[in-house]
């Protein structure tokens, strides 16, 4: 194969993929991205710029370096028989668990004419949200509504492709505020309602187990869009019907 040049501007002076492949996974999916100019914070899908196989080499990085954090914090990973593999299974948990909606594509999901031209209020939900804060790395679990108000040119997709795209989305670290704007937008683009909502309640374990160590602490939050930010009978409707089903 030809050596192509995939210097993106201001990257260091490397010159090709054989050269690309000495460096770490890490660094080599970090030069794609930046020379792509694209974002790569904690909440976004990097996946278009990961190759077979460089997951698992991510898997080992995380692993030594995982396993120099339980050093720094002087646990005798050795002689201590519970944390011998702690950083093998917290790498695995982290790359394809818990994060796993930043290294994989979104599920696909198929989209099929309004043949029936539905055009009322359908929620979907409780949908069960695991993620984690991207603040602290601690859980955050809870439950999603989706409403749509389809019109005829909307797309529609089956139900549990809602708890499909949902999963992809919160399965990374995550702001609360911005996982909903997130699942709403990949909502909007394929289903293109004319209403979307979603409501989002959650308990974020940094709350419980650090800082103010508050019980009570549930957040909740919503997006509200198109029909559903013009029409208060529909917010209304929508909100009552989802307080029917906890
Ligand atoms: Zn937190």
């Amino acid at each position: 194969m030809p050596a192509q040049s995939t210097d993106p501007p201001g990257a260091p002076n490397l010159r090709n993929e054989a050269e690309l492949s000495r460096l770490p996974a890490s660094e080599r999916i970090r030069y794609r991205l930046v020379g792509a100019d694209c974002r790569y914070h904690a909440n976004d899908n990097i996946s278009a710029f990961i190759r077979d196989g460089e997951i698992d080499e991510l898997r080992d990085e995380v692993e030594a370096r995982m396993q120099a954090v339980l050093e720094a914090l002087v646990i005798d990973t050795r002689s201590d028989h519970n944390t011998n593999d702690t950083a093998k299974r917290v790498a695995k948990m982290f790359l394809t668990e818990v994060f796993r909606g930043r290294y994989v594509a979104m599920p696909s999901v198929t989209e099929f004419p309004n043949f029936s031209r539905l055009n009322e209020l359908m929620i979907v939900g409780p949908v069960k949200v695991r993620s984690a804060c991207s603040h602290h790395l601690c859980p955050i679990l809870g439950r999603v509504w989706i409403g749509i108000l389809p019109n005829e040119h909307s797309n529609l997709i089956g139900l549990s492709k809602y708890a499909r795209i949902c999963e992809w989305v919160m399965s990374r670290p995550q702001i609360q505020e911005e996982a909903v704007m997130m699942l709403a937008n990949e909502l909007q683009v394929r289903v293109k309602p004319d209403g979307l909502a979603i409501v989002m309640e959650a308990d974020h374990f940094c709350m419980h187990w650090r800082g103010v160590k508050d019980d009570e602490s549930m957040m909740t939050n919503s997006v509200m869009r198109g029909a559903f930010l013009k029409d208060a009978n529909l917010r209304r409707e929508f909100l009552s019907l989802l307080s029917k089903k906890t």
